[in-house]
């Protein structure tokens, strides 16, 4: 028999890997607290790096199934005049367009390709309350489940629990954070006759502030509302009239006049409060934390899904041969985590450096950034359309180091 491996959170980290893990022939629990994977939001957009991670998956046709909008171009405004139009097609990214699909489908995606494996199985409605220790090593979780608290003992534990971690909280493992001058309100309204004609995504640029609004999944439009760290208290004090009035300031009078057509059917507006994250060590022994458990990542450049799935590409990689029927598990297990970190470091540390520029300029109150905003948006256009390597866009769309799946 292969050696056991607990996994908490299945999002598209703990999935990802339990999926590739299972399908290796290694014992898989995955531990999910949510019944329902619709119950959260989830991060809607896939890049060409995170495609291809579930491509060398073998999931290209399963995510068929996923309901998805492609998109083309990137339309961007300043002040609420459009300035130009980037058509992705232009880019030298290979034919390859970013995504925006249903997290949620793609989870339940996973988790049934998964189901196919003997040796796996899908704890639903599970709350990893605490890690279960044998001396200082880590050897199991203690899980409440519907009928009660359970104990499970396994050879390795997964901490995919994302931003919130509770793992990396009880196994001690500290954060070196970088503040965040930003927080984004998220929500859906009617979709604009335009977006669904040519789906695209529109980026309004100003001085401390972005809208972000493109065609979703579900025939909606997701909106986007960059604002300032904690400014949302004031805002919801207002009232859903006025942060509407507000936002309509900025943008184009076609989407200004949409916003306020359709005030009323703006429902559950969520504030996601931006962190910048990474943990100082990924493992203590019996233990590894991965995606944003380990490192959460800031929404600029929408890297979060698509670096947690090349996170459980690089950790298959390393625990397939380790955790295989007759391998030496424990010692080899803590080497091998270390070897995914060290793997992974230098991609994750460039995308949270490079993620810090845009609101750099966006909320600096300096002089000189009222012209840097003049400037950036053409410097990006420039970007994308000589998509050289090393530059900005290329490494949000492909990541920065190559991941190869090799087992
Ligand atoms: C509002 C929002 C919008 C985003 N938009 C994008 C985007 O467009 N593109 C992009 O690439 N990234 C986006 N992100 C970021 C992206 O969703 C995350 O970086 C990515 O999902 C990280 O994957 P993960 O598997 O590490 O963690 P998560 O996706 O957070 O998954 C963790 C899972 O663990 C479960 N869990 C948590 N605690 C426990 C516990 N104690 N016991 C059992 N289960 C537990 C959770 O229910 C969840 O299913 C967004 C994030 C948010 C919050």
């Amino acid at each position: 028999m292969s050696a056991h491996a607990l996994v908490a959170g299945a999002g598209p980290a703990g999935a990802a890997l339990a999926y590739l893990l299972a399908s290796r022939g290694v014992r898989v629990t995955l531990f999910e607290r949510q019944t329902d994977f619709a119950r959260e939001f989830r991060g809607e957009v896939l890049l060409p790096g995170g495609l291809d991670a579930l491509g060398q998956m073998g999931l290209d046709e399963a995510m068929r199934s996923v309901p998805s909008v492609d998109f083309r171009a990137i339309r961007i405004f300043r002040d609420g005049r459009q300035l130009f139009t980037v058509d992705i097609a232009d880019a030298d990214f290979g034919g390859a367009l970013p995504r925006i699909v249903s997290q949620p489908a793609m989870l339940e995606m996973l988790v049934a390709q998964a189901a196919r494996h003997e040796g796996f199985t899908l704890l639903r409605g599970a709350t990893v309350r605490d890690l279960l220790r044998d001396g200082d090593r880590v050897c199991g979780l203690r899980v409440q489940l519907a009928g009660g608290e359970r104990e499970f003992r396994g050879d390795c534990v997964i901490g995919a629990d994302g931003r919130a971690s509770l793992l990396r909280r009880r196994a001690g493992l500290r954060q070196a954070g970088q503040p965040q001058r930003f927080d984004i309100v998220w929500f859906k309204v009617p979709l604009p006759h335009e977006f669904a004609e040519r789906p695209h995504v529109r980026g309004y640029i100003g001085r401390g502030h972005l809208l972000l609004a493109f065609p979703s999944y579900d025939g909606l439009l997701q909106a986007a509302w960059v604002i300032d760290k904690g400014a949302f208290g004031e805002l919801r004090r207002l009232g859903i009239d006025a942060w509407v009035a507000e936002m309509a300031n900025h943008v184009s009078p076609d989407l200004a006049a949409h916003l306020r057509a359709h005030v009323e059917e703006i429902h559950h507006p969520f504030l996601l409060d931006v962190i910048c994250d990474r943990v100082e060590r990924w493992s203590v022994p019996g233990l590894l934390v991965l995606g944003d458990a380990a490192h959460p990542m800031s929404p600029v450049g929408a890297q979060g899904i698509n670096v947690a799935l090349r996170d459980a590409i690089v950790a298959a990689n390393h625990l397939v041969p380790v955790l295989a029927p007759g391998a030496p598990a424990a010692e080899a297990f803590d080497a091998a985590a270390q070897r995914i970190e060290r793997e992974r470091l230098p991609e994750v540390a460039e995308i949270q450096r490079l993620q810090q520029g845009p609101p750099r300029v966006l909320f600096q109150r300096a002089w000189w950034s009222g012209i840097a905003l003049r400037v950036l948006p053409w410097l990006l256009r420039l970007d994308v359309l000589r998509g050289r390597g090393g530059v900005v866009f290329r490494r949000f769309a492909f990541g920065v180091t190559d991941v190869k799946l090799v087992i």
